[in-house]
């Protein structure tokens, strides 16, 4: 089990040079460091791994996608309650149009999607557990054309796919309830009604860490991977990917920075990062 001295001990360990827990910025490497030492590449101690069929990655989970869409249905039910939903017929069915299509090319069609467009100028898109997708009118806007649009939705189908939120979750609780994901490892171990009851006293921190919270880095690049593959196998041109980025990055040198950016960070690295992986797929030459 993960212990508190564990914990202690990767809280002192040191990365690029700053302390972990003064350096909300490099949370990674303690992300790094608490899956190397849960799924035993670094110390075999905990058997809360799996791994992901979709992505071949071990990932480090103490609950399962249906406990986490639990805790987010409230906030997506209120979220919905709050905001506006288009209006605009044509709008409503471009968005769905190429969310069904994109879905396919997911392999994901036939799950239950639950996709809203809501009628603001935000620049952004997200999906919750429990496929719940928000749109903004403002990130259809900025959009050039469909397979741009599919770019987006892509990327939030890559979330899913990647079981990001569950993902997070877990290496939150780890690394900030110490002791309490012990016992929750140990739970789910012996008794699954004991574990949900552990998940469950955590409460309204759940949401707030665990579904809310926008994700890694690393779970950004790997969402714009997976959302390339899903507009390759859909027949969209993978191209317009790379180009949206670089749509966003000039509109972040404007007035207003897209919302997406403050929770998709470094357009510029990821555009590039972007190009490097069609290239390397051989899904197009840019
Ligand atoms: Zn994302």
């Amino acid at each position: 089990m993960l212990d508190k001295t564990m914990i202690e001990t990767a809280e002192r360990i040191e990365f690029d040079g700053a302390a972990l827990k003064d350096a909300p910025a490099i949370k990674m490497s303690r992300r790094g460091l608490i899956t190397g030492l849960a799924c035993g590449t670094v110390i075999p101690i905990m058997s809360a791994c799996t791994t992901n069929p979709e992505t071949g990655a071990n990932q480090f989970l103490l609950v399962g996608d249906d406990q986490i869409a639990t805790m987010a249905l409230s906030a997506w039910t209120d979220l919905k309650k709050q905001t506006p939903q288009v209006s605009d017929e044509r709008l409503r069915r471009r968005v769905l149009g190429v969310w069904n299509k994109i879905a396919i090319g997911a392999n994901r069609a036939g799950q239950d999607w639950d996709v809203a467009v809501f009628d603001t100028d935000d620049v952004n898109a997200f999906v919750m557990p429990g496929n719940k997708v928000g749109v903004y009118r403002g990130i259809t806007e900025l959009t050039e054309n469909d397979d741009q649009l599919s770019s987006v939705l892509g990327h939030e189908i890559g979330h899913v796919a990647g079981r990001h939120a569950a993902e997070r979750f877990s290496l939150q609780v780890a690394s900030q309830v110490g002791l309490a994901a012990g016992s929750i490892a140990i739970a789910q171990s012996e008794t699954g009604r004991r574990y949900g009851n552990e998940i469950a006293a955590l409460g309204g921190a759940a949401l707030q860490f665990g579904v809310l919270l926008p994700y890694s880095r690393q779970h950004e690049l790997q969402a714009d991977r997976l959302g390339v593959d899903y507009m390759h196998r859909a027949g969209y041109d993978v191209r317009q990917s790379p180009r949206l980025w670089g749509l966003m990055a000039e509109k972040s040198g404007g007035r207003r920075v897209p919302e997406f950016l403050s929770t998709h960070p470094d357009p510029g690295r990821r555009r590039q990062e972007l190009i490097n992986y069609i290239n390397a797929r051989g899904y197009a030459f840019i």
